[in-house]
């Protein structure tokens, strides 16, 4: 299995931006984001929508229905027509901060509250980024991007050098609460649509960027992404040595770079990876695979399929030989399997909707 950092010079190349600043496609979303929301202000489409219910929190008619909330705070949003609404304000502390959780990390900025104080914003704030129930070091890192229709990023903490995957949009409080945990030594972006502002978290924490050279493009700035993975890997990280960025030295102190795997999953898109972390059994796969609310299961999410179905399948297939107990995908929701016999039958269970007859080999 090939490490990324010992095949740099056979498939990269090295232009690490040193500027802080947003590139200039970057800049122009964010500009045209700002100007949207601005015009957006005094409209209907920023009122709240009918099928909230009375109270403090509601959403507006911006939502693009890309579940976070619903995910994040359970309790108070539920999917009214084709978009999210309050149907319950939340009762009691932990469900007021999910929902402030929940406003911080929507999209489109389509949660409102009327009455807050500023401490409780604070400390929403400051929770990011939020444990993974029964997944240790791994975090969510909430403020999901418009850009990524609303991905889930993960950051993942490691003695070898913290990764993000997938990215948030650019948030500095969220960058300060991540130099606390140690800062950010990979980005990993699972496939091309995920990737919102790379630029500038990378530009940030002088953090090396990993894509499918398939998925890498210029208009994403993703060509400038400082490792292009080649071929069908799979592959794994250098060790510490390069884990510049760990504030703890006697974090440093293993020698092992075995603990993730990248592994080819095409399908969604051409170059889609996922990312094994096996201390916590967790697979990482961004819009391959997730749990369906709807379905009740897991799920492909054909509709969204932009590259093969038949490859995707392929790539569900192959799973199965891999160790994890946590699924945490970009779309979609996350879930947890009891042991490999039920990961194995929820992933026969997807293949078997889907009608996969896997290609005998030649
Ligand atoms: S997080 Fe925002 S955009 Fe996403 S479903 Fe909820 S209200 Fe809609």
């Amino acid at each position: 299995m090939p490490a990324v950092r010992s095949n740099r010079s056979a498939l990269l190349h090295t232009s690490r931006q040193q500027s802080s600043q947003p590139t200039a496609p970057n800049l122009r979303r964010r500009l045209t984001a700002q100007a949207r929301h601005e015009a957006d202000g005094g409209s209907q489409r920023r009122q709240p929508r009918p099928e909230n219910v009375e109270g403090s929190f509601y959403v507006d008619h911006t939502c693009i229905d890309c579940d976070t909330c619903r995910w994040m705070a359970p309790a108070s949003f539920t999917r009214e027509g084709d978009m999210s609404a309050v149907t319950r304000q939340p009762e009691g502390e932990a469900q007021r901060q999910a929902a402030m959780q929940a406003l911080l990390s929507c999209p489109t900025f389509s949660i409102h509250v009327r009455e807050r104080d500023r401490g409780e914003l604070r400390a929403a704030q400051q929770s990011f980024p939020l444990p993974v129930e029964g997944c240790a070091n791994v975090y969510h890192c909430g403020f999901h991007s418009e850009h990524s229709f609303g991905a889930t990023s993960y950051f993942i903490q490691r003695p070898q050098g913290n990764i993000m995957v997938d990215v948030p949009r650019w948030t500095p409080l969220l960058a300060q609460r991540l130099e606390q945990l140690g800062g950010v030594r990979w980005i990993f972006l699972t496939h091309r649509d995920d990737v919102s502002d790379h630029a500038q978290w990378a530009a940030h924490f002088g953090a090396e960027r990993i894509i499918h050279r398939s998925e890498a493009n210029q208009r994403q700035g993703t060509d400038k992404c400082e490792v292009q993975l080649e071929g069908g890997g799979p592959w794994t990280l250098p060790g510490p040595a390069s884990s510049s960025t760990a504030k703890d030295p006697s974090s440093a102190a293993t020698n092992n770079s075995d603990d993730v795997e990248l592994i080819a999953t095409p399908g969604h898109t051409a170059g889609c990876v996922s990312l094994l972390y096996r201390p916590s059994r967790a697979l990482f796969t961004g819009d391959h695979l997730a749990y369906s609310h709807r379905l009740q299961r897991l799920s492909i999410f054909r509709a969204y399929n932009w590259h093969s179905v038949s490859k995707q399948l392929d790539s569900v297939a192959k799973l199965s030989n891999l160790d994890f107990v946590h699924l945490l995908p970009g779309h979609g929701r996350r879930t947890s399997f009891a042991d490999a016999a039920d990961r194995e039958r929820q992933l026969q269970a997807v293949l078997e909707a889907e009608g996969y007859v896997a290609v005998p080999a030649a």
